[in-house]
């Protein structure tokens, strides 16, 4: 058939509508709303925003995000376009009127000659026919248990526990360590997973009251709390007894720190390599509600990470997402089942920006391939590629939990400066090395 089928009128889903449109394909976007209700969502409008109006930074030359925002503009993203349109003040970010930005794109879609919307819910993963799943972080439990009846237990999660992640380079390696605990590990990169951070005893007890008195979230109203068993958050864990930590993620066995051979560290936090490039590091067993200020403040005192820069900040959250490393080929399509493609926040991105960026992705290359072509994915070092290349591959598959764009996830940039002088220079290669490389994909994709 060559209709496409999106799933979902989101972020994602109306920006994989509207690209595949552009480029010749039909379209009918199924969306549950208003019929079926989340907590979240308000109205029937497509690409509501749930929460914040804010689009995050839109600086193109120092912030990933900015750069997500440049790429979606240079291949005639709508949700850009709908955003401009509608854009209040806010400093550099890119903040919108939210409910005259979702009916601008709402009517945008429905005056598309190529686009129709049926207002339903979709509750299988259909055997025929060219499907993009978009249903994002509250998909419906019908579909949800579709979805996992499909990719197994283990490969479909109903919320994220997301530790903190932290740049490398931003470590004082004159405190931590590299070693993994017992030695273990077969390969060298397994021995080279973990970097340890020690503490003494009053450093952990000033550390256990910090994390006591940190303010934290609170569940919205409908999203279940039954999430703990198995990824307590760190400060409840703290609330449970003050010695907790100390046997659990933060306890001091197996390692030796070199920095202090003769000292026997009163308690250890272990950092784990978050992707294959090693440029980021998460905090092991640190899964936490307190919010983003308290958190940076609270860990921040731990040795080592007196200066760390967070690629991204914990949360808890009720999160419908795939284990996109092992279930989705580099085109975005279930291996399993290649009609279906995932797109949007349930393939493991995190954000509106992140979401549609994935719709643009997942849009184009559906298109492509009702069209009888194929679309390759666009080179790593755009913002775009970054991200797809680390939930289909890039991420450790075992520990994946969703991710925003950060410089992190590029390549680096050989020949520059470290540091924090280094820093705006680094940031304008890889924004610069981006569009180029941005514009040649584009280009290649219409020639
Ligand atoms: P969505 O925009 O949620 O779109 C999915 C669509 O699929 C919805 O319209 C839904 O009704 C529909 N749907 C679901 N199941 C079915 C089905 N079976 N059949 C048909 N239709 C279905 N991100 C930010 O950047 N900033 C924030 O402030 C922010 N706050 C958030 C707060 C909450 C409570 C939640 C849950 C998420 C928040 N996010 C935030 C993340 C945000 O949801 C995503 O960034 C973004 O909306 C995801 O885009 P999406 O297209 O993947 O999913």
């Amino acid at each position: 058939s060559d209709t496409l089928h999106i799933v979902g009128g989101g972020m994602a889903g109306s920006e994989a509508a509207w690209q595949a449109a552009q480029a010749g394909v039909n379209v009918v976007i199924h969306e549950m709303r208003p019929k079926v209700a989340t907590f979240a969502h308000k109205t029937g409008n497509l690409a509501e925003m749930v929460c914040s109006n804010s689009f995050r930074s839109d600086d193109d030359e120092q912030n990933a995000v900015g750069l997500l925002h440049w790429e979606m503009r240079a291949a005639n993203g709508l949700i850009m376009a709908a955003a401009e349109a509608n854009r209040i003040p806010a400093g550099g970010a890119l903040a919108v009127d939210r409910d005259p930005f979702a009916e601008s794109v709402t009517e945008r879609l429905m005056a598309h000659p190529r686009i129709s919307v049926s207002y339903e819910e979709i509750d299988c993963l259909p055997d025929e026919g060219q499907w993009i799943i978009a249903t994002g972080p509250l998909t419906s439990s019908t579909l949800g248990q579709a979805i996992r009846a499909e990719t197994g237990a283990e490969a479909l999660a109903f919320f994220d526990a997301i530790a903190p992640i932290i740049y490398a380079e931003s470590i004082d390696m004159s405190k931590a360590w590299m070693q993994s605990r017992y030695d273990k590990g077969e390969t060298e990169e397994e021995r080279t997973a973990y970097l340890n951070c020690p503490m003494d005893k009053d450093q952990y007890e000033a550390f256990i009251d910090a994390l006591l008195a940190a303010d934290k979230t609170e569940f919205h109203e409908g999203e279940t709390a039954g999430y703990f068993d198995g990824c307590l958050p760190i400060e409840v864990m703290a609330e449970r007894g003050r010695e907790t930590p100390r046997h659990g993620p933060m306890k001091p066995v197996g390692l030796t720190n070199p920095h202090q051979p003769e000292i026997k560290a009163h308690a250890i936090v272990q950092l784990r390599r978050d992707n294959k490039l090693g440029t980021l590091f998460n905090i092991v067993g640190f899964q936490t509600k307190m919010k983003y200020g308290a958190q940076a403040e609270v860990l921040r005192m731990i040795p080592g990470l007196e200066q760390a820069r967070f690629a991204r900040l914990g949360g808890i959250h009720r999160n419908t997402f795939i284990n996109s490393p092992t279930l989705l080929d580099d085109r975005m399509r279930l291996k399993s089942k290649p009609n279906i493609r995932f797109a949007g926040q349930i393939t493991g991105v995190e954000g509106y920006v992140e979401s549609a960026a994935m719709g643009l992705l997942a849009g184009r290359m559906a298109a492509a391939e009702i069209r009888g072509g194929d679309l390759a994915p666009p080179s790593g070092n755009t913002a775009t590629g970054a991200l797809i290349t680390h939930i289909t591959g890039g991420a450790e598959a075992k520990t994946f939990q969703p991710m925003n764009v950060n410089f992190g996830l590029f390549p680096p940039v050989e020949g520059l400066k470290g540091g924090r002088r280094g820093r705006k220079d680094r940031y304008k290669a890889y924004t610069d090395r981006a569009k180029t490389e941005w514009q040649l994909w584009l280009d290649a994709a219409e020639g």
